[in-house]
């Protein structure tokens, strides 16, 4: 099997001020790439150290990709100290000059003598754009090896991670032939332990594939990586066991891959032409953040209210001051007139509502932490749900926003919630 290393280099990343990101981005990507990631290292903006960093890499795996360092200022030292360890010379490259300039003049601004060592690159090397960023990076073939230099801040390099750096490697290490094939299946609702248990059988009978629980963010993502005689063999496993998990997990099941909740969501209100409002308590705006988070989400979100405060639920949502008195501003009472209010102002064809308690305070015997009543409202029909979740401020919230979502989901893709 192919390997890789990681070299991260910046200061901040062992002071612990920066989290290295871009290490567990790449992983991921060589991993379903069917590359091993063997090691990783992080340096800080420190030639000895680097250079160390570059010479081991490049003794231990067939490819190397470092992150960072490839600015104009005096700490970027990436670019330098990969070709001296590869034994290559930088030039000026004259289109890169241009490019520079044109960047600058553009701005109104004159371009600093610093920045033309971004224009330096070694002849061999195919120097990969930046379309989000001015720092290109690197993509260097030499002696049977691979060298990938890439920028540091996460959204230039996965950029340019995505659109250059992984074709080419298809290309170069012949990936597109490789045995394996994985998929990953996307459910919500249970936890990890209950997946776990649903799909016991099929788990423990695995000969040519394998089956990786990853729990995140209220979501169980199951990986299955089959492994068979070639590729149209991997192919036909896979196939058929990701059907049987999909049977055993039926409406649990959300999307796939790459697919989130709320892209989800938006694929399904967009194809029936239906708009969504939102009212939040607990969640204090993040099933707006959510969905909001998806580019051209105005064309079926009308928008949301934060009805922090029992007046803004009055006032705002039209929630009766008896409800609120009656049953409290967390009650099954108060989520359904927050859901009705808000689809009745806004005349949209859904609403969501959140009312909870997401605590570290504020919870009682009768209303402990992590109550939370989610409401769907459609027209005359409202159904609310009552959660009990566990966990800090931060998972109630977002596992309410994220079963609100789901309550949606499940509503459009079979009319029950
Ligand atoms: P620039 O042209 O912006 O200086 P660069 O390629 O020189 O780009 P760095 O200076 O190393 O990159 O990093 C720029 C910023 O990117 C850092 O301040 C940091 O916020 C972020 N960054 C760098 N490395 C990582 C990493 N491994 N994970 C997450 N963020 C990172
Ligand atoms: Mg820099």
């Amino acid at each position: 099997m192919l390997n890789a290393c990681i070299i991260s280099t910046g200061t901040e990343l062992l002071l612990g001020s920066t989290w290295d990101s871009n290490c567990i981005f790449l992983s991921q990507r060589l991993n379903d790439l069917g590359i091993q990631v063997i090691a990783r290292f992080t340096v800080g903006d420190n030639r000895e150290q680097m250079k160390n960093a570059f010479e081991n890499a490049l003794k231990l795996a067939d490819l190397v990709i470092c992150t960072g360092g490839l600015g104009p200022t005096l700490d970027d030292l990436t670019k330098e100290i990969a070709c001296e360890v590869a034994g290559c010379q930088m030039e000026l490259v004259e289109e890169e000059v241009r490019r520079l300039q044109d960047y600058f003049s553009r701005r109104k601004r004159k371009m600093p003598e610093a920045n033309l060592k971004q224009a330096m690159f070694p002849p061999e090397a195919k120097i990969l754009k930046n379309l989000k960023g001015t720092a290109p990076g690197m993509y260097l073939k030499k002696n049977g090896k691979v060298l990938v230099l890439l920028p540091g801040p996460p959204r230039e390099m996965q950029a340019m991670y995505l659109q250059e750096v992984e074709t080419q490697l298809k290309k170069d290490f012949d990936l597109d032939n490789k045995h394996s094939t994985s998929c990953t299946i996307k459910v919500i609702g249970p936890g990890e332990s209950q997946v776990d248990e649903m799909l016991i059988d099929i788990i423990n009978n695995s000969h040519n594939y394998s089956l990786a629980l990853l729990a995140i963010d209220g979501e169980v993502h199951i990986k299955v990586t089959a492994e068979g005689e070639n590729t149209e063999h991997s192919k036909q496993i896979l196939q058929e066991i990701s059907q049987r998990i999909e049977n055993t997990m039926g409406r649990y099941v959300f999307g796939h891959d790459e697919e989130s909740l709320a892209g989800i969501i938006a694929e399904l209100l967009v194809k029936t032409g239906k708009r969504l409002a939102v009212a939040e308590s607990c969640s204090g705006g993040l099933l707006a953040r959510m969905i909001t988070d998806l580019s051209g989400s105005s064309r079926y979100f009308w928008g949301s209210v934060t009805s922090y405060s029992n007046e803004a639920k009055v006032k705002i949502l039209g929630v009766k001051e008896e409800t609120l008195e009656n049953y409290g501003a967390v009650s099954r009472e108060t989520a359904e007139e927050m859901a009705r209010g808000i689809l009745k102002s806004s005349g949209c064809d859904y609403s969501l509502a959140i009312t909870g308690i997401a605590g570290p305070d504020g919870g009682t015997r009768e209303k402990p932490v992590g109550l939370v009543y989610i409401a769907l409202a459609a027209q005359e029909d409202c159904k609310v749900k009552e959660m009990h979740f566990a966990g800090d401020r931060e998972a109630i919230r977002m596992l309410s926003a994220k079963t609100a979502l789901d309550m949606l989901r499940r509503h459009l893709q079979y009319g029950g919630v």
